[in-house]
């Protein structure tokens, strides 16, 4: 309810609907998309993401650019006005934060591996994309060390890693293949047991 309610209430603010915040913010953090990819990326039709992408357009925070690689499609591109009004949408509400910060460093491990296994769960079930999780990813190396505070390995930063620091959205994921992603899980939820 409460990012919901704080959704809308930053709709009001910025004039933005949830969805037009949603691909704005998708468009900034993975570069330039054609309006089918964004609408698989976040889950709604191609005609409700056309329609959302015509509002940002409009209101001049994204640009319909030709693509390199068809020259009858194109790409949709943030404008620098997109830009600053995402990097404003980032950063997470006081009240989120102070609701997190009520946790222990403990508590916040077992919350953010409990939103990672959620995640997975509903890809598998085929209701949202894949994400940017550890969990999917090539550079994942799960209980690699035997260190229990930083089990995990990331191959792409070559560092150890807790379960607090599991990433729910990384910019540097690869996604890996299905049976590298089957094992990887095993190994993710045995080891913990
Ligand atoms: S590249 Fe990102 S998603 Fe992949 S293992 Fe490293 S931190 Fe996790």
């Amino acid at each position: 309810m409460f990012l919901r309610s704080e959704a809308w209430r930053r709709a009001e603010t910025t004039g933005l609907s949830p969805t037009q915040t949603q691909i704005l913010a998708l468009l900034v953090q993975r570069g330039p998309a054609r309006v089918g990819a964004v609408a698989d990326e976040i889950a709604v039709t191609q005609p409700t993401a056309s329609d959302a992408v015509a509002a940002l357009v409009r209101k001049g925070y994204v640009a319909r650019r030709a693509d390199p690689e068809d020259a009858r499609a194109a790409r949709l591109h943030p404008t620098a006005a997109g830009r600053r009004l995402a990097a404003e949408l980032a950063v997470w509400p006081d009240a989120l934060l102070g609701a997190i910060d009520a946790l222990d460093p403990p508590e916040q491990a077992v919350f953010v591996k409990g939103l990672a296994k959620m995640i997975r769960a509903l890809q598998m079930r085929g209701a949202i994309p894949v994400q940017r999780i550890c969990v999917s990813c090539r550079y994942f190396g799960p209980h690699a060390h035997a260190d229990a505070a930083q089990p995990h390995h990331c191959a792409f930063l070559d560092a150890a890693f807790g379960d607090a620091a599991l990433r729910l959205d990384c910019g540097d994921h690869l996604e890996a293949d299905a049976s590298a992603q089957r094992e990887s899980w095993t190994r993710f939820n045995d080891a913990a047991a």
